[in-house]
């Protein structure tokens, strides 16, 4: 019966490290091999080609052909020295990580059956109608004009996976309309970018670009991939719906940052190596909280770019890990009781000019302008906290947030003690007090010195879901799993649009005759009030806290399709539209997909689960629970009804405890189906992703407390699934 089992078990344990051969010569001298980089492009295009490219990444303006020509066949000739013989746009549906439809380079070379030469256009590179019909949207394509069309994006650099030469692009209907993650991003960093330089102007008239940085940290489960072949629910929706906490868990906390073991230590390498001739700098890698729980994080980059390096680290973590007999979990929770996974945003800006504008500064002038950005930051968070949260929730990710060990279900800003005071301070001075624009006079406000204060940055809150860490935010709320772009294009947006706001009110007092720096000076003042509710240095697990950020008027709902809601309030509307990232259509349609995908996610997992208690787990109770019964009946043959029933009590209280577990679960699952059929056959999208949050996702714990019980009480041997102990500490 537990054959499988026992057979995986066995086999993984046989298993060993696999390390890769990795050149001898330092990493530099292969980094960003397979891009079409900067090196590259110098190499295999005119000098005037790169310059127009340049220009193009810049302005964010659309391609002319006759540079994509140039372009293409540079690239072509690049990629078939390193082997390409196909090439592909590589985009981001709104579906879970990347989409990509190979075509060789070869056309006839005249007429049909002439032979082949390989040909690669500027035509195709700058624009593919790849048969987009069964990519969601919201129901903004109708299957009978389901054109949608990918056009490259040249500020993300192609890389070559195996044969294949990729394009990254931006996905989108013909009609205009964003089918992916990457088209708004691009529009809600172009308008943090024009935001952002308007206000630093204040300060140097210097600026001509600001960028957005994003430094992602990826957390992943590994576990062996005879283990996961054995369990259907790691298998079909990426965690246990089953399975008893294991005796030893995170309790000893003795895995974090310790030694990482051997074969996952050649994993790690092999991703590294990988990762490294797509230009990706991995920096960190360590152990996680949890037991085979693991992170990595490479150096933060611009934030198109690094989102794109995450998407490709995700899939070349996927397909390296089956190299080495593992399977990589990137879902949010995949075993109850233990840590779940995020991907902590560490998010900044920073100038052309070489400014972080997050970064506290040297003069008072600098430090006025590092408190500009910070209250506006803030402030943006702080009107935007339920939009924000929608942009990270998810199915999966419903698990984390919430539970013990990561951010709550409630956006907060956590600055620390010094930063907080600072505030606190400006909050209650007059400008008369001593600000000064003059790097020589000592501020009696203090903010001239703020440098000392953030010269060690030890007052981490791990609590908190959108920290200040020194020199950035660390948005911590972002699902493992997810495509960063999705808090990227709220945060960013948002913060635009307050960049604006801000600018609007400043000019109007300096229109009044007011001067520059009282007038920046009294709105900061005005925003450091505004946002107050939003900062939260204390215990975001704690109960209190969820009273208190009611009180304050935070958003606090946890049902996560109703969380979605935030994407078409009245005011979500105004600061998508006016900032040209969204339409309300588009808003309207990815809500449609979000609630559909919500709606699926639950209904799989159902699925699964009902079948994995039908088919596995009541076979086995009622096969052993027979045994027992067997035994029972034996002992009367030899002793005696009476003392039989005496010897046996124990048997028989675990016969009648099995009894009631099946029982429970017979019905529980019945139910659930049925709940299932009745959620099926509502309309409105919102309103089925709704009846599966209320009505059939909570028999998942009723399900699972019953099903974990029986698998304490039946006999090890015939358990069929993996359990928790094999899958958490087999490596
Ligand atoms: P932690 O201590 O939070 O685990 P890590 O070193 O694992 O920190 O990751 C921090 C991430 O933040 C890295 O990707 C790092 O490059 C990034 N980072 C550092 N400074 C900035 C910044 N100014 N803007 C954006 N990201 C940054
Ligand atoms: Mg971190």
């Amino acid at each position: 019966m537990s054959g499988l089992r026992f057979q995986v078990v066995g086999e993984a344990f046989k298993k060993e490290a696999r390390y890769v051969e990795t050149p001898e010569e330092a990493t530099s001298s292969y980094f960003g091999k397979y891009t079409f980089g900067k090196e590259q492009m110098s190499q295999y295009l005119s000098k005037d080609t790169v310059k127009k490219i340049n220009e193009i990444t810049k302005s964010g303006k659309p391609l002319d052909r006759s540079i994509a020509d140039q372009v293409a066949a540079g690239m072509k000739q690049w990629a078939m020295e390193l082997g390409a013989t196909h090439y592909t746009h590589w985009f981001q549906p709104l579906t879970e990580g990347t989409a990509e439809k190979h075509d060789s380079f070869i056309e006839y070379a005249g007429a049909p059956g002439e032979g082949v030469i390989e040909e690669f256009s500027g035509k195709l590179l700058a624009q593919q109608e790849p048969d987009a019909s069964s990519f969601p949207s919201g129901g903004l394509r109708n299957t009978f004009e389901a054109r949608g069309y990918s056009a490259w994006d040249p500020s993300s650099p192609a890389f070559i996976v195996d044969d294949t030469l990729c394009i990254p692009t931006i996905f989108i209907s013909y009609t205009g309309e964003s089918l992916d993650y990457k088209a708004p991003l691009l529009k809600a960093l172009d308008a943090v970018d024009k935001a952002a330089v308007e206000v630093c102007k204040y300060f140097d008239e210097n600026v001509k670009k600001v960028y957005s940085y994003l430094g992602w940290e990826q957390e992943y489960f590994l576990v062996d991939e005879g283990l996961y072949a054995a369990r259907p629910d790691l298998l079909l929706t990426g965690r246990s719906l089953l399975g008893h906490e294991s005796a030893k868990n995170q309790q000893l906390e003795d895995h974090y940052f310790g030694a990482i073991p051997e074969r996952v230590q050649a994993y790690m390498k092999e991703v590294e190596f990988e990762a490294y001739k797509y230009g990706i700098p991995c920096k960190t890698r360590h152990n996680e909280v949890a037991p085979n729980q693991f992170e990595l994080a490479p150096i933060f980059g611009e934030t198109n770019l690094a989102n794109d390096q995450n998407l490709l680290i995700m899939s070349i973590m996927k397909r390296i890990a089956r190299k080495h007999g593992f399977r990589v979990l990137l879902h949010e929770k995949p075993f109850a009781g233990i840590n779940g996974s995020g991907k902590h945003n560490n998010w900044s800006l920073g100038t052309d000019t070489g400014v972080g504008l997050l970064t506290p500064g040297k003069t008072p002038q600098e430090n006025l302008q590092f408190v500009t950005f910070m209250v506006n930051i803030l402030t943006a968070v702080y009107k935007n906290n339920a939009l924000l949260k929608a942009s990270v929730m998810t199915a999966q990710n419903a698990h984390r947030l919430g539970a013990n060990e990561a951010p709550p279900a409630i956006i907060s800003a956590f600055l620390g003690t010094q930063l907080s005071q600072l505030l606190d301070k400006i909050e209650n001075a007059e400008f008369e007090d001593g600000i000064a624009l003059d790097a020589k006079k000592k501020m009696q406000l203090g903010i001239g010195s703020i440098p000392e204060v953030f010269i060690d940055n030890t007052d981490r809150n791990r609590t908190s879901p959108f920290a200040f860490t020194g020199n950035r935010f660390e948005f911590r709320a972002v699902g493992s799993s997810a495509n960063c772009a999705s808090a990227m294009i709220a945060l960013n947006t948002a913060v635009a649009a307050q960049l604006k706001e801000f600018k609007a009110k400043v000019d109007e007092k300096i229109a009044a005759g007011q001067s520059k720096e009282k007038a920046i000076f009294e709105v900061i003042k005005e925003y450091i009030k505004l946002s107050k509710p939003i900062r939260f240095d204390g215990n975001g697990y704690s109960d209190e806290w969820k009273a208190e950020a009611a009180k304050r008027g935070l958003d606090c709902e946890t049902s996560v399709p109703k969380i979605y809601d935030a994407y078409t309030t009245k005011e979500s509307v105004e600061l998508f539209t006016k900032t040209g990232v969204f339409t309300e259509k588009e808003l309207h349609a990815r809500n449609e997909v979000k609630w559909d995908t919500y709606t699926k996610k639950i209904q799989i997992e159902a699925r699964v689960l009902g079948d994995m208690i039908i088919s596995s787990v009541i076979p086995v109770a009622t096969k052993y629970q027979g045994l027992l019964l067997d035994s029972v009946t034996k002992m009367e043959t030899v002793f005696g009804k009476e003392k039989a029933l005496k010897l046996s009590e124990k048997t028989l209280q675990s016969i009648e405890q099995i009894s009631e577990h099946i029982a429970v679960l017979n019905n529980s699952v019945e139910d659930m189906v049925n709940a299932r059929k009745v959620a099926n056959k509502i309309e409105s999208e919102k309103d089925k992703a709704i009846a599966y949050h209320d009505t059939v996702l909570p028999f998942f714990d009723t399900i699972r407390y019953h099903a974990d019980k029986l698998e304490l009480l039946i006999d090890d041997e015939m358990w069929p699934l993996p359990k928790y102990r094999e899958l958490l500490f087999i490596r």
